[in-house]
């Protein structure tokens, strides 16, 4: 079995497709994994963007509700299949493939099997909400990179604006929500090791929310055209998130999906929060439909 082909990186939001396994992974639900899918599963390793939901029809019949999409690992040498949740198999592990299933009722669709011709439709309203606030969510990174940038007195990993990565060294989880998103920062030990000035940073911190929300509506407003590539792999391919900016373009890894036009998003409010002695929290809302 060649692992799903995913068709969400590029915006799409339907697929005519093929079923080829319906493995029992999902108690009283069929695991429909399908050939191609433009629905984007939570990914274990790094789950910032919930999976999508929708649904899905057999040809000439009506079209019942995907409740979510899941990643199954396909074992390569036995063919076995099974959900990822708990992360024990690496993302890279080469003995695995990585395959997409539409979770169905059981009730909803009493027969299907292997082979089978489906069409698949991803919610426009919920897919358009998590790219708009995934979007967001990194040009706010950004933002943070270019006002925290003198708080690093040893070098440290540079981001596509040539800024130290604050956003990078200090994340810790990062949710994207319909039109928004919350990222919570660390700053331990490891961060003071590489070099944060955690103490001057603290002190300056009532500032920043406000300093990142101007500098983050400055990006949006200057950014002509986002995509993320490659298109037309399975979901293990690493992709990038690129953003061009005027001469320049912003680059980060991502495997979401993200809105085409930027100019929606504005203007783009910022908070920041201080969560006890060592962490951060930054949440970000972008205007909604
Ligand atoms: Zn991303």
């Amino acid at each position: 079995m060649t692992p799903t082909i995913v068709t969400y990186p590029e915006g799409d939001e339907s697929a005519a497709c093929t079923i080829t396994a319906l493995p029992d992974l999902v108690e009283g639900a069929w695991c429909v994994v399908t050939d191609r899918t433009p629905f984007h599963p939570l990914d274990p390793w790094w789950p910032d963007q919930p999976a999508d939901r929708g649904e899905l029809a057999v040809a000439g019949k009506a079209r019942v509700p995907v409740d979510t999409a899941v990643l199954v690992g396909v074992d390569v040498a036995s063919g076995a299949m099974r959900l990822n949740a708990d992360k024990s198999i690496k993302r890279a592990d080469a003995g695995w493939q990585w395959s997409v299933g539409h979770v169905v009722g059981r009730q909803a669709v009493p027969e299907l099997q292997a082979g089978q011709s489906i069409e698949l439709f991803v919610d426009h309203a919920f897919r358009k909400a998590i790219a708009c606030g995934h979007t967001g969510c990194h040009v706010a990174a950004i933002a943070l990179n270019a006002v925290t940038a003198s708080y690093w007195d040893k070098s440290i990993r540079l981001d596509s604006l040539g800024n130290p990565d604050t956003d990078q060294q200090l994340i810790d989880e990062s949710r994207i929500v319909e039109y928004g998103s919350v990222d919570r920062y660390r700053i331990g030990k490891s961060a003071r090791k590489a070099g944060l000035a955690s103490e001057r940073f603290w002190a300056d911190f009532d500032g920043f929310g406000a300093a990142i929300e101007r500098r983050a509506n400055e990006i949006i407003a200057d950014i002509r055209r986002i995509s993320v590539e490659p298109v037309g792999t399975s979901f293990r391919e690493r992709r990038m998130w690129k953003a061009s900016l005027g001469d320049r373009t912003l680059e980060m890894p991502c495997g979401g999906v993200h809105t085409a036009d930027p100019t929606t998003l504005l203007p783009m409010s910022i908070r920041l929060e201080r969560l006890g002695a060592d962490e951060f929290q930054m949440k970000t809302f972008v205007p909604g439909a």
